[in-house]
């Protein structure tokens, strides 16, 4: 079993409840869609095959049992699940960020869904799989990244759309940090009492300028 992957690294996890804990990412090469405002597209096409102990061997030099396969898009290579399957084998605490335009439930229940629901000014929230949000186990975790005013509309809408008892501190706002000040994004939050996570990219702040894997 081999997959293409961009980037094998360590750094803090950013963007969940898991937000500040180290972790392992195994970024996967290739994405399905073209967000207006991606910050990996070095991960669209370039990358190297990996056969699964090759992936293992890379991962053992950290000592951390949190991953997240990330990319790109993991779910657009048939091995994904597969690789998650190995990874909860083995110990792992397995995370998968995902942009919702496939079916989570190709990877393991075991596996914890990042799912974003892609907002109007990505370009891309055509492509959201409605029947996903019928899928969310409560460990899972909803993510809508926001620029302006509409996107946050939207988010509501989409929220909204969630079933009710789905933890509400899994279901996260984040600002598009150069766009939409972080105070208006927590100021609209607050205002309408919206039961949800402001969610900051924790990375971008610790480390504004590294477009990729510390
Ligand atoms: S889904 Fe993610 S990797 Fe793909 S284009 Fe959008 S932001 Fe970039």
């Amino acid at each position: 079993m081999s997959l293409l992957v961009n980037e094998i690294f360590y750094s803090l996890q950013g963007e969940s409840t898991y937000s500040g804990r180290p972790c392992i990412f195994i970024r996967l090469t290739g994405c399905n869609l073209r967000c207006s405002y991606c910050d990996t597209r070095y991960a669209y096409d370039e990358g190297i095959k990996l056969r699964l102990p090759e992936i293992l061997d890379r991962m053992n030099q950290y000592r951390c049992s949190l991953v997240e396969v990330t990319g790109g898009e993991p779910l657009i290579q048939k091995k994904t699940p597969d690789l998650v399957d190995h990874l909860i084998k083995k110990g792992y605490d397995v995370l998968m960020e995902t942009n919702g335009s496939m079916d989570i439930n190709l990877v393991s229940n075991q596996c914890i869904r990042i799912m974003d629901i892609k907002c109007p000014s990505s370009d891309e929230s055509d492509h959201f799989c409605l029947e996903n949000l019928e899928k969310l186990k409560n460990s899972d975790q909803v993510k809508f990244v926001i620029k302006n005013r509409e996107d946050y509309e939207y988010a509501i809408h989409m929220k909204n759309r969630i079933r009710k008892d789905f933890p509400p501190g899994h279901i996260l706002f984040s600002p598009v940090s150069d766009t939409l000040t972080l105070s208006k994004l927590a100021q609209w939050i607050i205002s309408d009492n919206m039961n949800v996570r402001y969610n900051l990219q924790l990375h971008k702040t610790i480390w504004p300028n590294k477009d990729r894997g510390v």
